[in-house]
Protein backbone atom coordinates (compact mmCIF):
# COMPACT_ATOMS: atom_id res chain seq x y z
CA UNK A 1 0.00 0.00 0.00
CA UNK A 2 1.16 3.36 -0.74
CA UNK A 3 0.99 6.61 1.78
CA UNK A 4 1.78 10.18 2.09
CA UNK A 5 5.09 10.67 4.29
CA UNK A 6 5.25 11.02 7.69
CA UNK A 7 8.22 13.54 9.26
CA UNK A 8 9.55 11.13 10.60
CA UNK A 9 10.26 9.04 7.05
CA UNK A 10 11.24 12.35 5.58
CA UNK A 11 14.00 12.56 8.71
CA UNK A 12 15.16 9.06 7.53
CA UNK A 13 15.77 9.78 3.61
CA UNK A 14 17.56 12.99 4.66
CA UNK A 15 19.79 10.89 6.92
CA UNK A 16 20.03 7.96 5.25
CA UNK A 17 19.44 5.76 8.35
CA UNK A 18 19.55 2.36 8.07
CA UNK A 19 17.57 1.74 11.10
CA UNK A 20 14.49 2.34 8.82
CA UNK A 21 15.87 0.08 6.12
CA UNK A 22 12.62 -2.58 5.38
CA UNK A 23 10.32 -0.35 7.27
CA UNK A 24 9.38 1.35 4.34
CA UNK A 25 10.72 2.10 0.94
CA UNK A 26 10.48 5.50 -0.87
CA UNK A 27 9.52 5.83 -4.49
CA UNK A 28 10.07 9.02 -7.02
CA UNK A 29 7.66 9.70 -9.30
CA UNK A 30 9.93 11.78 -11.32
CA UNK A 31 12.67 8.88 -11.96
CA UNK A 32 10.26 6.24 -11.27
CA UNK A 33 12.81 4.43 -9.20
CA UNK A 34 12.28 3.07 -5.36
CA UNK A 35 14.48 3.05 -2.51
CA UNK A 36 15.64 1.93 1.10
CA UNK A 37 15.74 5.17 3.23
CA UNK A 38 19.47 4.19 3.72
CA UNK A 39 20.45 4.83 0.17
CA UNK A 40 22.75 7.23 -0.39
CA UNK A 41 21.61 8.57 -3.16
CA UNK A 42 20.56 12.32 -3.54
CA UNK A 43 17.56 13.40 -1.50
CA UNK A 44 14.87 13.59 -4.09
CA UNK A 45 12.58 16.15 -3.73
CA UNK A 46 9.74 16.11 -1.00
CA UNK A 47 6.48 16.42 -3.44
CA UNK A 48 7.58 13.26 -5.61
CA UNK A 49 8.13 11.32 -2.56
CA UNK A 50 5.74 7.91 -2.04
CA UNK A 51 6.17 6.07 0.17
CA UNK A 52 5.62 2.05 0.45
CA UNK A 53 5.37 -0.73 3.15
CA UNK A 54 6.77 -3.01 0.87
CA UNK A 55 9.04 -3.66 -1.83
CA UNK A 56 6.37 -5.87 -4.05
CA UNK A 57 4.09 -2.98 -3.55
CA UNK A 58 5.94 -0.02 -5.08
CA UNK A 59 7.11 -2.98 -7.95
CA UNK A 60 3.17 -3.44 -8.80
CA UNK A 61 2.72 0.34 -9.00
CA UNK A 62 4.94 0.59 -11.62
CA UNK A 63 8.34 1.60 -9.91
CA UNK A 64 11.60 0.21 -10.45
CA UNK A 65 14.22 -1.24 -7.86
CA UNK A 66 17.15 1.20 -7.17
CA UNK A 67 20.32 0.43 -8.86
CA UNK A 68 22.38 1.28 -6.01
CA UNK A 69 20.49 0.44 -2.72
CA UNK A 70 18.60 -2.84 -4.15
CA UNK A 71 15.71 -2.27 -2.22
CA UNK A 72 13.83 -5.56 -0.71
CA UNK A 73 16.68 -7.45 -2.40
CA UNK A 74 15.51 -6.59 -6.02
CA UNK A 75 18.13 -5.78 -8.74
CA UNK A 76 17.99 -3.78 -12.38
CA UNK A 77 18.62 -5.69 -14.72
CA UNK A 78 21.78 -3.59 -16.69
CA UNK A 79 19.10 -4.18 -19.86
CA UNK A 80 16.39 -1.86 -17.65
CA UNK A 81 19.52 0.25 -16.00
CA UNK A 82 20.85 1.64 -19.42
CA UNK A 83 17.56 2.44 -20.76
CA UNK A 84 16.75 4.55 -17.47
CA UNK A 85 19.67 6.08 -17.90
CA UNK A 86 18.97 6.52 -21.97
CA UNK A 87 16.12 8.41 -20.77
CA UNK A 88 17.36 10.78 -18.10
CA UNK A 89 19.89 11.89 -21.03
CA UNK A 90 16.92 12.57 -23.59
CA UNK A 91 14.91 14.40 -20.76
CA UNK A 92 17.74 16.28 -19.92
CA UNK A 93 20.31 17.02 -22.49
CA UNK A 94 19.25 20.50 -22.52
CA UNK A 95 20.74 21.66 -19.62
CA UNK A 96 24.26 21.08 -17.99
CA UNK A 97 24.89 17.11 -17.97
CA UNK A 98 28.28 15.82 -16.77
CA UNK A 99 28.80 11.82 -16.01
CA UNK A 100 28.22 12.69 -12.26
CA UNK A 101 25.05 14.51 -12.57
CA UNK A 102 23.92 11.18 -15.02
CA UNK A 103 24.94 9.08 -12.47
CA UNK A 104 23.20 11.19 -9.27
CA UNK A 105 19.73 10.92 -11.56
CA UNK A 106 20.38 7.33 -12.90
CA UNK A 107 21.38 6.09 -8.67
CA UNK A 108 24.76 5.03 -9.30
CA UNK A 109 28.44 5.44 -9.37
CA UNK A 110 29.91 7.46 -12.48
CA UNK A 111 32.52 4.97 -12.87
CA UNK A 112 29.96 2.01 -12.92
CA UNK A 113 27.46 3.83 -15.12
CA UNK A 114 29.92 4.15 -17.51
CA UNK A 115 31.06 0.90 -18.12
CA UNK A 116 27.93 -0.68 -18.26
CA UNK A 117 26.82 1.81 -20.83
CA UNK A 118 29.23 1.13 -22.73
CA UNK A 119 29.46 -2.88 -22.80
CA UNK A 120 25.92 -2.68 -23.45
CA UNK A 121 25.44 0.55 -26.28
CA UNK A 122 29.09 0.64 -27.68
CA UNK A 123 29.77 4.47 -26.53
CA UNK A 124 29.73 5.86 -23.34
CA UNK A 125 26.92 7.79 -22.02
CA UNK A 126 28.56 11.28 -22.77
CA UNK A 127 28.59 10.17 -26.61
CA UNK A 128 25.90 9.54 -26.41
CA UNK A 129 24.36 13.05 -25.40
CA UNK A 130 26.60 14.70 -27.36
CA UNK A 131 24.90 12.27 -30.33
CA UNK A 132 21.66 13.72 -28.98
CA UNK A 133 22.18 17.02 -29.06
CA UNK A 134 23.85 17.03 -32.40
CA UNK A 135 20.68 15.03 -34.01
CA UNK A 136 18.62 17.72 -32.18
CA UNK A 137 20.56 21.25 -33.72
CA UNK A 138 20.26 19.64 -37.55
CA UNK A 139 16.69 19.22 -36.79
CA UNK A 140 16.73 23.04 -35.85
CA UNK A 141 19.36 24.41 -38.36
CA UNK A 142 16.78 22.71 -41.14
CA UNK A 143 13.74 23.63 -39.75
CA UNK A 144 14.38 27.21 -38.14
CA UNK A 145 16.20 30.28 -38.50
CA UNK A 146 17.25 30.33 -35.33
CA UNK A 147 20.66 31.64 -34.81
CA UNK A 148 23.25 29.01 -34.33
CA UNK A 149 24.18 30.52 -30.38
CA UNK A 150 20.26 30.11 -29.77
CA UNK A 151 20.12 26.65 -31.02
CA UNK A 152 22.97 26.16 -28.55
CA UNK A 153 21.64 27.15 -26.11
CA UNK A 154 18.40 24.62 -26.35
CA UNK A 155 20.26 22.09 -27.34
CA UNK A 156 22.71 22.03 -23.43
CA UNK A 157 25.48 23.75 -25.60
CA UNK A 158 25.65 27.62 -25.10
CA UNK A 159 29.33 27.66 -25.89
CA UNK A 160 29.25 28.71 -29.61
CA UNK A 161 32.76 27.40 -30.02
CA UNK A 162 32.19 24.53 -28.23
CA UNK A 163 29.13 23.92 -29.83
CA UNK A 164 30.95 24.17 -33.50
CA UNK A 165 33.61 22.10 -32.42
CA UNK A 166 31.18 19.32 -31.23
CA UNK A 167 29.08 19.56 -34.31
CA UNK A 168 32.11 18.84 -37.04
CA UNK A 169 33.30 16.48 -35.01
CA UNK A 170 29.85 14.22 -35.52
CA UNK A 171 28.81 15.37 -38.64
CA UNK A 172 31.98 16.78 -40.78
CA UNK A 173 31.17 20.38 -41.25
CA UNK A 174 30.36 23.43 -38.91
CA UNK A 175 26.47 24.45 -38.11
CA UNK A 176 26.44 27.19 -40.44
CA UNK A 177 28.12 24.92 -43.59
CA UNK A 178 25.11 22.48 -42.78
CA UNK A 179 22.69 24.84 -42.63
CA UNK A 180 23.90 26.45 -46.00
CA UNK A 181 24.39 22.76 -47.84
CA UNK A 182 21.45 21.52 -46.87
CA UNK A 183 19.17 24.44 -47.47
CA UNK A 184 21.15 24.64 -51.06
CA UNK A 185 19.99 20.94 -51.86
CA UNK A 186 16.61 21.46 -50.91
CA UNK A 187 16.87 24.80 -53.88
CA UNK A 188 18.33 22.14 -56.53
CA UNK A 189 15.22 19.82 -56.16
CA UNK A 190 12.97 22.03 -56.23
CA UNK A 191 14.79 23.49 -59.41
CA UNK A 192 14.63 19.96 -60.61
CA UNK A 193 10.78 19.52 -60.30
CA UNK A 194 10.43 22.92 -62.01
CA UNK A 195 12.43 21.59 -64.93
CA UNK A 196 10.47 18.34 -65.15
CA UNK A 197 7.45 20.31 -65.61
CA UNK A 198 8.40 22.59 -68.15
ZN1 LIG B 1 18.50 3.58 -3.84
Amino acid sequence: MSRNITDEQWKAIIENNKEYDDQFFYAVKTTKVFCRPSCKSRVPNYNNVTIFDRAEDALQAGYRPCKRCKPGGYHLPDEEWVWQIETFIKENYTTHLTLRVIAEGCHGSPFHLHRVFKNRKGMTPIEYLQRKRIEKAMKYLLETNWSIRRIGELIGLPNPSHFATLFKKYTKQTPREFRKRKRSEVLIDEHLLWNDKA
